[in-house]
């Protein structure tokens, strides 16, 4: 393996039946359970732990005769856009090794553009699985919720994730979702639509008759370079038969703080499991039982998630609740409606996927707030739980641009095909 570093745990597991995905090595992130397979969530305070059972969507690969490649570095607990926040080091990104891969489900992505799996999973709560591809210039699709199981999936925010696939193409990552999706008695959000649907088939770059909606919340203000590769990918379409108008999401301008106080609220209630007695490395303090939770806390946690945990137990609090949760959520459900509206005159929204080119490696860890605003375009899909995929769509002083597709729920089917067209 090269430097990249987008492993955490190099060992491998051979797939063993003749299923579609016989032959193929896949990247699994570092938040996805392995039986037997250390899993990490990029975080010391899980060095040491070995999950006893497969998430769902790794026995599925398995069954389909699919090899794991390893297990991907990705930001701790998921908490970054650039998977510098990794207790493990950064991945660089492959196109330009002075750059982030994207985050958090970085890893995986640079894994799979410098040819070192063949395809992987990524989990997406914000935005973790299409940055990342849009970075690295490859596919990655974040699914409906309850498409996909998260039975296995190390809970960061429950109410926003989503596993899914990155690949070098439209096709090859529709594969993958077709292994890993459908319902699962272990994961009572998964629903039975799109269980049959045939997502491989419709990678087909048939766009004739597609109307395409660009909400202008989402290009404006992305940096130039990118907006000029976003207008050549609608030309594209519009040559192949898609016509086009702008739409408005005025919501959208406050997805960036209402997803944050959300995600970070699951966060504080999720990761109060890591204490050092059942989940996660001791601090090896013999104090009474406060002293020794927070030793274990404060060693096994990095900063960013410490921040996070402390903001989300904030913004939970008596007294601040309805100031910043309830809150939230309200705009969350405006940011719901604002779609479905959208969806009523068009079949498929498009967007940058992020509005900024890769950063340099340490350019925004000093910075949260750039780092969160980078944000923007991803993260109104998953408060309002629709499909997307990023697609790579030409690029800006050498360095790859991302095109966002968002479809209305279990709509997958129609941004793939409407993806492949990009790419053909
Ligand atoms: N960058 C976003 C965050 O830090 C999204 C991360 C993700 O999707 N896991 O929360």
């Amino acid at each position: 393996m090269s430097d990249l570093n987008a492993f955490i745990t190099e060992e491998t597991i051979d797939g063993e039946s003749d299923g579609p995905l016989s032959g193929k090595s896949v990247a699994v992130k570092d938040n996805i359970s392995t039986k037997g397979l250390r899993t990490t969530c990029g975080s010391a305070m899980l060095e040491d732990y070995v999950p006893p059972y497969d998430a769902t969507v790794v026995e599925r690969l398995k069954d389909a005769g699919g090899s794991i490649a390893g297990k991907a570095n990705m930001d701790e607990f998921g908490m970054g856009t650039t998977t510098e926040t990794s207790a493990y080091g950064p991945t660089k990104n492959p196109v330009d090794e002075s750059r982030v891969p994207g985050g958090s489900s970085g890893g995986s992505a640079a894994a799979v553009a410098a040819g070192e799996a063949d395809l992987a999973l990524g989990s997406d709560t914000g935005g973790s699985i299409r940055c990342p591809a849009a970075f690295c210039g490859v596919v990655g699709i974040k699914p409906t919720y309850g498409l996909v199981s998260r039975y296995g999936l190390v809970a960061y925010a429950n109410s926003l994730e989503q596993i899914g696939p990155i690949a070098p193409t439209v096709e090859e990552a529709a594969e993958l979702l077709d292994v890993v999706a459908g319902p699962d008695a272990h994961d009572g959000t998964t629903r039975d639509e799109g269980a049959d649907s045939d997502y491989a088939g419709a990678a087909d770059g048939d766009v004739d008759g597609l109307t395409i909606g660009v909400p202008t919340e989402l290009v404006d203000g992305a940096d130039e370079g990118v907006v000029d590769a976003f207008w050549d990918a609608i030309s594209e379409l519009e040559a192949q038969g898609a016509t086009y108008e702008e739409v408005s999401l005025p919501s959208v301008d406050h997805a960036v703080q209402a997803y944050y106080v959300i995600a970070m609220s699951e966060a504080s209630s999720n990761l109060a499991r890591f204490d050092g007695v059942r989940y996660g490395k001791s601090g090896g303090y013999e104090g009474n039982w406060n002293e020794s939770f927070a030793s274990a806390r404060e060693e096994g946690f990095g900063a960013e998630v410490k921040r996070r945990v402390l903001l989300g137990t904030y913004a939970l609090s008596a007294g601040y609740h309805d100031k910043y949760y309830a809150k939230a959520q309200d705009a969350r459900a405006w940011i719901k409606q604002d779609f479905d509206e959208a969806f009523a005159d068009v079949d498929v929204l498009a967007s940058p996927t992020m509005p900024v080119p890769p950063f340099e490696l340490g350019e925004s860890l000093d910075d949260p707030l750039q780092m969160y605003l980078a944000d923007a375009n991803t993260v109104p899909v998953n408060l309002a739980n629709l499909p997307a995929i990023s697609v790579p769509a030409g690029e800006t002083e050498g360095l790859p641009v991302g095109l966002q597709l968002i479809g209305p729920k279990f709509g997958e089917e129609q941004i793939i095909r409407a993806a492949s067209a990009v790419e053909q």
